[in-house]
């Protein structure tokens, strides 16, 4: 069966924990889209992890990790993380590259960064891994697929129309050196080494694993909000985190999608600038993100401080239709034990009225968020194992969100850890 993991807000709900957690009865975990520009924080028996481009499924010799077509495959960055976990014990993995996923190249991280300058103040908040121009470069069809840098002819041929375009940009543009093709060969050469021993038809082998009945996660990175669809555009990610997408990136029928575990946190939290209903700030917010995750909210990749916020229903709801989720992993529950009362966001004001859709950019920027305020339940439910063992406060908490959101909450996350979880 394929089930994927997929985040409902801004990204950070705890996806790769929750996979990490699957992976122990999954054969195959694929990443299908993004690239290293997020990070996923895994604590298990070998330690914490910040993961990158590995799928989650990586700590267990029983797993295969896929990069799927639809992944911005950093190939260098790709083999420092597989250093970086056999370095400290972790079992070589086995690893699988898609022929068709394609390559971010130096030149990509250039432009981000050159782009984040230009801007200025105006900038999206890159964290510059080269993702905007990369996905650019894919659909104006002068990427690299893995497959091809093994033919000196195409990719002689193909660097030089790529100065050509980029050339142009550079002098006039952003006033910076320009590519020369003969440097652009000689880095796609490089990675034929590392990456020659990985690379795979995952179509094909997706399709015998599907036909005898493995089990298959597909991962996703970011969530719903920062879809370049169906989120807050412009202030989204360059490729689609919806599981839709899983089928695409990974090469396989979308009917083969069973089950859709949309991880859901349990407060909000955002890295990088948009529109953000329910965030808090001041001390409130200290006190929030120093408590948050596993040692506070700071991102994976860049360690710049999380936004932080309530509980947002209307953006959670939205978020979790868009996926199709079939089941809501809801997470970090546990930190919001020291709160003597805890407000949900269940509607947005604009203009005057109160809507509870997740409405386009334009109206959201000009919504107020209407609490409701919860009782906090002042305890500690780290350890616990049973959902009716959780305080009443606590329960109270999460049939309220389930209500508000319209999807069941069947797993309830009280801990990073990989048993720190409860079934309902
Ligand atoms: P991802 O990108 O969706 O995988 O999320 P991140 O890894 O960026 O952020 C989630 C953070 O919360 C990580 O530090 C996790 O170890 C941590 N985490 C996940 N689930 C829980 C939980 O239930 N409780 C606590 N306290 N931390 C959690």
């Amino acid at each position: 069966m394929v089930k994927a993991v997929v985040g409902a807000n801004w990204g950070d709900e705890g996806k790769g924990k929750i996979t990490d957690m699957l992976a122990k009865e999954a054969d195959i975990i694929v990443r299908f889209q993004g690239g290293a520009n997020a990070g996923h924080t895994i604590v298990n028996n070998y330690g914490k992890f910040a993961l990158h481009t590995l799928p989650s499924g990586v700590f267990y010799d029983h797993t295969t990790s896929i990069i799927g077509n639809g992944v911005a495959l950093n190939i260098p960055v790709l083999f420092q993380e597989i250093r970086s976990i056999t370095d400290r014990n972790v079992p070589e993995p086995k690893i699988l590259v898609s022929d068709r996923a394609q390559i971010v190249m130096s030149y990509h991280m250039l432009f981000d960064q050159y782009e984040e300058e230009r801007l200025g103040g105006k900038s999206f908040g890159s964290t510059k891994s080269g993702i905007a121009p990369f996905y650019s470069d894919k659909y104006a069809k002068i990427g690299f697929q893995v497959s091809e840098i093994f033919d000196d002819e195409l990719i002689e041929e193909k660097a030089a129309r790529v100065c050509e375009q980029k050339n142009v940009l550079l002098e006039h543009l952003y006033h910076k050196p320009l590519l020369k093709p003969e440097e652009i060969v000689k880095e796609l050469k490089s990675y034929r080494e590392m990456v020659g021993p990985y690379i795979c038809d995952i179509s094909a082998f997706l399709a015998k694993a599907i036909e005898k009945g493995k089990e298959i996660l597909l991962e996703g990175q970011l969530g719903t909000l920062k879809d370049p669809d169906h989120g807050i555009y412009p202030m989204v990610t360059s490729s689609s985190t919806l599981a839709a997408y899983g089928a695409i990136g990974a090469g396989i029928p979308p009917y083969e999608i069973k089950k859709i575990i949309t991880v859901c946190k349990a407060y909000s939290s955002a890295v990088g600038a948009g529109e953000f209903v329910s965030e808090i700030f001041g001390e409130e917010a200290d006190e929030l993100r120093k408590r948050g995750g596993d040692g506070g909210e700071f991102g994976a990749t860049t360690g710049r401080p999380r936004r932080m916020g309530w509980f947002d229903a209307v953006a959670s709801k939205y978020g979790c239709r868009l996926q199709g989720t079939t089941d809501v992993a809801f997470t970090v529950l546990d930190v919001l034990g020291y709160l003597d009362e805890i407000p949900v966001c269940i509607g947005y004001e604009i203009d005057g009225k109160v809507t509870t859709e997740f409405p386009t950019t334009a109206l959201l920027r000009k919504a107020k968020p209407v609490y409701e305020i919860l009782p906090g339940w002042k305890s500690d439910i780290r350890g616990i194992k049973k959902y009716e063992d959780l305080p009443e406060n606590c329960r109270k908490y999460v049939e309220f969100v389930e209500r508000h959101i319209g999807y069941p909450i069947k797993m309830v996350s009280n801990g990073p850890g990989r048993d720190d979880i409860i079934y309902r």
